[in-house]
């Protein structure tokens, strides 16, 4: 597989405070990466050190297959846009006048695609509002524009959808698939779980400053088992007949509760036979929530 970025038991130091301790990830390229991780758990400084603004004490991460340390990362850093907590741009300028200075920044001509983006990101019909009379969703759209004045192969975007109502949300959520399809790879690091598991093609656990596991979104599907919940007149016959069939089983309260999501007409079947009749019958998913809460060991504050 190419990877876009790998990391390599990267470590960095705040006085007494170890805000990533030996961090190992794999981004590959054309994904969408969620990076979850509750509050402090580094998710800002790994990001802050990937765009470059901080530098790490041990390990090493390689953008696009080069080292941090070898001078031509400085190339490949200009095809990576970030926005690292707040987007970067100037709240006394228009979304156009925001676009052209970043133009003149890169040394591209001042009106180098700046209707075609401004369009893209549904920010045309601005004119010469100021950013600052921007909703957070506005914002946070030019912030984004700005960032792809460089062409980025790599979009580096921390809790994008912070504080944004469910239309920012929406439109933002567009955006990034869209971008995405195009052939950017996404990294999003967010507490947002609910909302990272409509996007992402691969997810990285954080916590701790350490990243606790790496998955694509089809091998977490696998981890995330349904289940069924049966209500039965007779819980611990129908226990019987279902460990015979070699499923995991327990029961709740007066339900069984079964373990897997695949096909249980047999085991109704069998049940039936057994004079074991079932009452109701409910699918259960189990939540990227609960299955961060698991991997954390429970604590609710992703
Ligand atoms: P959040 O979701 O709250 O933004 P995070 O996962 O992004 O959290 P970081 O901002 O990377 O976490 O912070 C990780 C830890 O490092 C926190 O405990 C934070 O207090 C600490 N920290 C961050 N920056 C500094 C700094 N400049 N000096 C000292 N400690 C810091």
């Amino acid at each position: 597989m190419d990877f876009i970025l790998t990391m390599h038991e990267l470590s960095k130091r705040y006085r007494h405070f170890q805000a990533l301790d030996k961090l190992t990830m794999h981004i590959p390229k054309g994904s969408i990466y969620g990076l979850i991780g509750r509050n402090g758990a580094g998710k800002t400084t790994l990001i802050r050190t990937i765009a470059g603004l901080q530098r790490p004490d041990e390990g090493f991460y390689c953008l696009n297959g080069v080292k941090h340390t070898d001078p031509r990362i400085a190339a490949v850093r200009r095809k990576t846009g970030a926005i690292v907590e707040t987007p970067a741009i100037y709240l006394d300028m228009s979304a156009s006048e925001n676009l052209q200075a970043q133009n003149l920044l890169l040394g591209k001509p001042k009106n180098d695609q700046v209707e075609r983006r401004l369009k893209r990101l549904g920010l045309d019909q601005t004119g010469t509002k100021k950013a600052r009379n921007f909703s957070l969703g506005m914002r946070q759209r030019l912030g984004i524009a700005s960032a792809l004045a460089s062409d980025p192969e790599f979009l580096i975007l921390d809790e994008p959808f912070n504080g944004l109502d469910p239309q920012g949300t929406a439109d933002l959520r567009q955006l990034i698939v869209s971008l995405n399809q195009q052939g950017m790879t996404i990294l999003i690091s967010s507490h947002l779980l609910d909302e990272l598991s409509r996007l992402a093609t691969h997810y990285g656990f954080i916590d701790h400053g350490t990243l606790i596991q790496e998955l694509s979104a089809e091998e977490l599907q696998k981890q995330c088992r349904g289940g069924w919940r049966l209500t039965v007149t007779n819980p611990q016959l129908c226990i019987q007949v279902a460990q015979r069939l070699h499923y995991a089983c327990e029961q709740a309260e007066n339900d069984v509760l079964i373990d897997g999501g695949g096909n249980i007409s047999e085991l109704l079947l069998k049940l039936a036979e057994a004079g074991c009749p079932v009452q109701a019958l409910h699918q259960q998913d189990e939540s990227l929530e609960s299955y961060y809460l698991d991997l954390i060991g429970g604590d609710k504050h992703a």
